[in-house]
């Protein structure tokens, strides 16, 4: 069965090379129960691990069924370890943190047994060891004795042709180790069974052959029963471990010792934790870089508003605004866009002070009190944060803007304080107020041009309700050359509008007659014209319309909603200027690297954390590879443990980052991380697992560093 022909191991250590065997000749067959004694350091562990494949051989050769192997690999080894050999060592070398029913199990699925398979034989053999009451208990908090019944019924639970036990009762009581001896020798019948002890009075009645070792040579070899080289029986198993086994124990090694399962979730949650934030706050710059910069033709720079018009430039209709409130994440129509662009500069002896103008609110002022007359206005201002120090020096002081009739004063009756403004002000004006606004606005955004007889001439338009709808008032300054202009035409053209009246002189305007036919002072080169004219020719239709959106955050969705609507669109935060530019794109790639630079510390931190709580690991492994298991189903077991966990701490962090957006934890990040969509969880997620893959590559290399039996005798130092 297994012959050595000239066997030495020798150890190198430190330039020091010991001898462990020396030209060991012997033959071992099926049937046979070996009894190997010798004093200590006589070398009957390193012979046993040479026969176990758990240790390399440097000079001579062992047989396998007639078959050399001095030519093994490692995985040559593996294989014959898992087909022939089952061990039982002094220190039992069990799972502490696994039932007895787990440990014996264990070996099985190795062995390529499914849990179904596994179960009635396991059941056999823990009932064989009379361990049925323990099934369920955790081999940590067995006696000697009792684990070492465990360890052979695991070392039973594998159907291998050799059972090899170094040193099995070293640690046990008379009692029990006569005990354990006796289960051995019972169920190992028709098995070839090498025993190594001190004690050879314990196991004389089992012998059926006495090996005496002494400086690595084989002093004595004495028959002692004469047995028949026995046929291994049955054929050999040999199955792979089924990826359902490999998963299974991965699961259980991760909630297995808790504590290390709550530090590993710890580091793993700091880690999605760090990369989470790194990468929502550089959304955030990103984001918040797209909402500064100025636009010296719009007032209300809101990012959340799209200004729309129809592609054909057509006036909106009822119909269009039913299409707009259909939309989602719509907050507010403003289907008087130019109401949301109206300003005012207000200048004093003392003060300028320069706001978007509104109609009035229903706020109640902080200081004075609301707008009764249309020459009163209520401003917002910053409490702090404004041009003027302190606001109560404004209150109740006239002001003078930029209007056609220069003593046109306005007066602040009210003062609210709103942190919150985005603008210098804003100034609040009665109803009547803002339609005067609205027809400055509209009539200083169009070209307006006055011709006489096909020549081009210039006058400053002003629009009031005295004059008639087809009239005209001319300044005296236009008839200079004593030649009365009867009529005049007016061009109006802007983007929507381009329409021509021939409008009729009513009256020439001079010092004499101006203040009583308009109600305003003479000023030279002044026309008046009808307010109605405006009205009825750039107001009565809306070419133009705002659209606000509650979620900023999904403005792009809207906008294409928009465009898929037919409409041409001018998001606000598509047409701010930002001037620092280039420094946010320096500032950007600093910040790039500086994540890069957390990502790579984080990596080494979270392996070396990792690695300190995996180091209880490297027995586990030792263990899984002396009962057969491959270095790959070390690696696969591992990786499922560390996944595991991973994807336990990415579903956590989902939902406090659920929550966090929700309101249901109040903290800063909520806007960040509102940014994030799909492809960043899906970044974020590949991140991590790369990170934990590498992670797994390194400590499996850690693990594997020195062969199975070299790793198992260093944690036993
Ligand atoms: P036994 O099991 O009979 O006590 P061992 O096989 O453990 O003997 O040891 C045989 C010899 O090999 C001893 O001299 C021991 O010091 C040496 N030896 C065993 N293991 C190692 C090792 N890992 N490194 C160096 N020398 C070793
Ligand atoms: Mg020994």
């Amino acid at each position: 069965m297994i012959k050595l022909k000239d066997v030495s191991k020798y150890y190198y250590n430190k330039g020091l090379i010991t001898s462990g065997i020396t030209k060991i000749n012997a033959e071992f067959n099926i049937g046979e129960f070996i009894v190997i004694t010798g004093e200590s350091g006589s070398g009957k562990s390193t012979l046993l691990n040479v026969i176990s494949g758990l240790d390399t051989y440097e000079d001579g050769e062992m047989y396998i069924e007639g078959k050399e192997t001095s030519h093994y690999g490692e995985e040559d080894f593996e294989n014959y370890r898992q087909k022939y050999i089952s061990n039982i060592f002094q220190n039992f070398n069990l799972v502490g943190s696994y039932t007895v029913y787990q440990n014996i199990e264990l070996v099985m699925l190795i062995n390529g047994y499914t849990k179904k398979e596994a179960k009635p034989k396991i059941l056999k053999l823990i009932s064989e060891v009379e361990l049925t009451r323990y099934k369920n208990t955790k081999v940590s908090k067995l006696s000697g004795g009792q684990k070492q019944r465990v360890a052979i019924a695991r070392a039973l639970a594998k159907n291998t042709p050799i059972i090899i036990a170094d040193e099995p009762t070293g640690n046990l009581d008379k009692r029990a180790a006569e005990s354990v001896l006796k289960t051995l020798a019972e169920t190992a019948k028709d098995k070839l069974v090498i025993v190594v002890t001190h004690n050879y009075e314990q196991v004389e009645k089992y012998a059926t052959r006495k090996i005496t070792m002494f400086d690595g040579k084989i002093l004595e070899d004495k028959v002692i029963v004469k047995t028949e080289a026995g046929k291994i029986d049955g054929a050999l198993e040999s199955k792979k471990m089924r990826g359902l086994s490999k998963l299974r124990l991965g699961v259980r090694n991760t909630f297995n010792i808790v504590p290390k399962f709550l530090l590993l979730l710890t580091v793993f949650l700091f880690m999605f934790a760090a990369i989470t934030t790194e990468i929502a706050g550089l959304k955030e710059n990103k984001y918040e870089e797209g909402r500064v910069g100025y636009n010296s033709y719009l007032e209300n720079k809101d990012t959340n508003r799209i200004i729309i018009n129809k592609s054909d430039k057509s006036p909106f209709t009822d119909d269009d605004y039913q299409k707009l409130e259909s939309l989602n994440n719509i907050s507010k129509i403003q289907k008087e866009d130019y109401l949301e662009d109206l300003n005012a500069n207000l200048y004093s002896e003392y003060y300028y002070l320069s706001g978007r103008v509104i109609k009035r609110t229903d706020t109640t002022p902080d200081l004075g009190r609301t707008i009764e007359n249309d020459n009163e206005i209520v401003i917002q201002i910053h409490k702090e944060n404004n041009t003027i120090g302190d606001p109560e020096k404004i209150l109740n002081k006239d002001f003078m803007y930029d209007y056609r009739d220069s003593d046109a004063k306005l007066k602040i009756v009210g003062i609210i304080y709103n942190d919150d403004l985005d603008y210098e002000a804003i100034i609040e004006v009665s109803e009547n107020m803002i339609d005067e606004f609205v027809l400055d606005y509209i009539a200083n955004h169009t070209s307006q041009t006055l011709t006489v007889n096909g020549t081009d001439t210039y006058c400053n338009l002003a629009y009031i309700d005295n004059v008639a709808d087809g009239s005209i008032y001319i300044n005296e300054n236009l008839n200079n050359n004593n030649y009365p202009i009867k009529t005049i035409s007016l061009s109006l053209s802007n983007t929507y509008v381009n329409k021509t009246f021939d409008l009729k002189v009513d009256h020439v305007l001079n010092k004499n007659n101006a203040k009583k036919l308009t109600g305003y002072a003479y000023e030279d080169y002044t026309c008046y014209l009808s307010k109605n004219l405006i009205r009825n020719t750039l107001m009565n239709d809306k070419y133009q319309t705002s659209i606000f959106v509650k979620d900023e955050v999904k403005i792009d969705d809207t906008i294409k909603d928009l465009k898929n609507l037919g409409y041409s669109t001018y998001a606000v935060k598509d047409m701010l200027i930002n001037e620092s530019a280039t420094m946010t794109y320096i500032y950007n790639i600093i910040n790039l690297v500086l994540m890069i630079i957390i990502l790579v510390v984080m990596f080494f931190i979270s392996y070396l954390i990792i690695k300190l709580i995996l180091k209880s690991r490297k027995n586990y492994y030792t263990i899984v590879r002396i009962l057969g298991g491959s270095k790959k189903n070390c690696k696969s077991i591992l990786k499922i443990e560390l996944y595991t966990i991973l994807n336990i701490a990415f579903i956590i962090i989902i939902g406090l980052i659920y929550m966090i957006i929700n309101g249901m934890i109040d903290i800063s990040l909520k806007n960040s991380l509102k940014l994030l969509n799909l492809r960043e969880y899906v970044l974020i997620y590949i991140l991590i697992f790369a990170l934990t893959y590498l992670i797994s590559v390194r400590f499996g290399r850690f693990i594997f560093k020195e062969s199975a039996i070299k790793t198992y005798n260093e944690e036993e130092e």
